[in-house]
C-alpha cells in the first residue's frame, strides 16, 4: 500500500471518504467490545479450576515444616510457597517474603514504608523534600498511580527495545540525591513487551546512586508469561547482579501469580537482600501476624513445583498466542506500508505497544469509543496521564474472544487510518 505521506491530496481525500463510510458502518453495528483490559479470558481462568479441588474439608492442612496452616503465624510465608515464588524469578527462598494476593499492593506498601519509615533505618523519604522517581515511558499506569499518590515527582525516561535509556538513568541517579527510585518491568514490559538486555540489567546493578536510600523497584510481573512464539526470553537475575556489583541492597523485586491462576486470588512476594528482608519483616510484624497460608498451600498443592507451573503457563500461551497473532496480522494487513503507525511484536506478557502519528492517539481512542470499542485511555501509559506526543496506545488482546478481538482490531485499523488521513489533510 502507498504511504499516506506519498499520496496526493486528492488520493488522501478519497481514502478518507472511503474510511468514513467504513467507520459509519461499524458504528451502525452497535458494538460493545473491549481491548483495554490486561486480564485473562474466561477460558484461561478455566485452566486453574482445579485450584478449587486441591484443598477439601478432609485435606491435611499442615505444611512441610509441620505448621498448621489453619492457624495464625508464619510472617513471611510457608517454606514450600517461598520456594515456588523464588523459583519463578530465580531467587533464593531466603530472599523471599510471601505477602497476600497482589503485588501491586506490595509495591504500594513498599513506597509507603520508604516514605514514612525510611530505608534501612535512614531518614524517611517524606522528610527529605520533594523526592523523585524515574519512570520509563511508556509504562504501567498503576506504577505511576502509586508514586503520584504519594506526591513523588515523576521523571520520564524513554524506553528502548533493550530497556530504559541507561545513559539518562545513570546520569539522573548519580547526580541527584532526591532521585529515590525507578519503576522497572524487566521482562515483557507493559505495554511494549520489551525485554531488558543483559547489558541493561548489569548497568542497573552497577548504578552509583547519589542517594544511599535509592531503590530499584523491579516488577517481574511477567517473568514466566511467555507466548512460546520462539525461544522464551531470559533476563539476568538482578539480585545476583546487584550482589556481584557490591550493591546487594539496591533492589526490591516483586512477583505474583495473578496472571498464572485467578487474578486477585493469587499470591505475591517481594525478594531482596538479607538486610532488606530483615528490615521489612520488622515493619511487617506490626502490620500483620501473617498472610493467607491456606492460599499458599493451595498453590503448592496445585502446581507441585516450578515445572508444574511452567506446564500450566504453556496452556495459557496456547490460548493467548493466537490472539496476539490475529491482532498483529490484522495491523500488518491494514496498516503495513502506510507509514502512519508502529507497533511491537512481543514474545510474552499481556500487551502490544502501539504508536500512532504524533497528535492522533486521543482522537483514535475517542473514535473507537464512539464505535463501541473500549481501549485503554490515551496518555495512561505516562505519568500524570500526559503523553507529550499523544501517540501511544496500549492494546490488550487477551480478554475478548478471538472473534471479538478480530472485529475490534478491524475497527481499530479503520480508526487509525481515518484519524491519520484527517490529520494529514488538516
Ligand atoms: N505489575 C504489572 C507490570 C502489571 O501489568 C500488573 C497487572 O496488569 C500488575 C503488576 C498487577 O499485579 P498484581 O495482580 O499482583 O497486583
Amino acid at each position: 500500500m502507498k504511504a499516506y505521506k506519498d499520496m496526493t491530496r486528492e488520493e488522501l481525500f478519497a481514502e478518507k471518504e472511503k474510511l468514513e463510510a467504513m467507520y459509519q458502518d461499524y458504528k451502525g453495528q452497535n458494538l460493545a467490545l473491549n481491548m483495554s483490559r490486561g486480564k485473562p479470558s474466561a477460558s484461561q481462568l478455566d485452566l486453574s479450576k482445579g485450584m478449587m479441588d486441591v484443598l477439601k474439608s478432609d485435606s491435611n492442612l499442615t505444611c512441610e515444616d509441620g505448621t498448621d496452616c489453619r492457624n495464625y503465624g508464619v510472617l513471611d510465608g510457608i517454606p514450600e510457597a517461598k520456594r515456588l515464588l523464588a523459583g519463578m524469578i530465580g531467587a533464593k527462598p531466603e530472599q523471599v517474603i510471601v505477602y497476600g494476593n497482589s503485588s501491586l499492593n506490595v509495591m504500594y506498601d513498599s513506597v509507603a514504608r520508604c516514605m514514612y519509615e525510611g530505608v534501612l533505618g535512614g531518614k524517611p523519604w517524606a522528610l527529605q523534600g520533594k523526592v523523585k522517581f524515574l519512570c520509563p515511558v511508556p509504562g504501567y499506569d498503576r506504577h505511576f498511580g502509586i508514586t503520584e499518590h504519594f506526591g513523588v515527582e515523576m521523571i520520564n525516561v524513554p524506553m528502548t527495545p533493550d530497556g530504559p535509556d541507561m545513559d539518562m538513568v545513570e546520569k539522573l541517579v548519580s547526580e541527584d540525591p532526591l532521585v529515590k527510585g525507578i519503576w522497572c518491568v524487566p521482562k515483557y514490559t507493559n505495554p511494549q513487551g520489551y525485554v531488558y538486555s543483559d547489558e541493561t540489567v548489569r548497568r542497573f546493578a552497577n548504578l552509583k546512586p547519589a542517594a544511599e536510600d535509592f531503590r530499584i523497584f523491579w516488577d517481574n510481573a511477567y517473568c514466566i508469561h511467555h507466548l512460546y512464539n520462539g525461544e522464551p526470553a531470559q533476563i539476568l537475575n538482578i539480585l545476583d547482579e546487584c550482589e556481584k556489583a557490591g550493591n546487594p541492597d539496591m533492589v526490591y523485586e516483586f512477583v505474583s501469580t495473578s496472571k498464572v491462576v485467578f487474578p486477585g486470588s493469587g499470591m505475591a512476594a517481594l525478594a531482596a537482600s538479607t538486610a532488606n528482608v530483615a528490615s521489612i519483616k520488622k515493619q511487617m510484624a506490626v502490620q500483620t501476624i501473617g498472610h493467607d497460608k491456606v492460599n499458599q498451600l493451595r498453590h503448592v498443592r496445585f502446581f507441585g513445583d516450578n515445572e508444574g507451573m511452567e506446564a500450566h503457563m504453556k496452556k495459557h500461551a496456547d490460548l493467548i498466542r493466537p490472539k496476539f497473532e490475529a491482532l498483529i496480522s490484522i495491523m500488518e494487513e491494514d496498516l503495513g506500508g502506510l507509514d502512519i503507525a508502529e507497533w511491537t511484536n512481543p514474545k510474552g506478557g499481556y500487551f502490544i505497544g502501539f504508536d500512532s502519528m504524533p497528535g492522533c492517539a486521543k482522537e483514535i481512542v475517542a473514535k473507537m469509543k464512539e464505535a463501541g470499542v473500549i481501549l485503554t485511555g490515551a496518555g495512561a501509559t505516562f505519568p500524570y496521564h500526559i503523553d507529550p506526543q499523544d501517540r501511544n496506545i496500549r492494546l490488550a488482546p487477551t480478554f475478548p474472544t478471538i472473534d471479538e478481538l478480530k472485529l475490534a482490531s478491524r475497527v481499530f485499523t479503520v480508526c487509525v487510518r481515518l484519524v491519520s488521513a484527517e490529520k494529514l489533510l488538516a
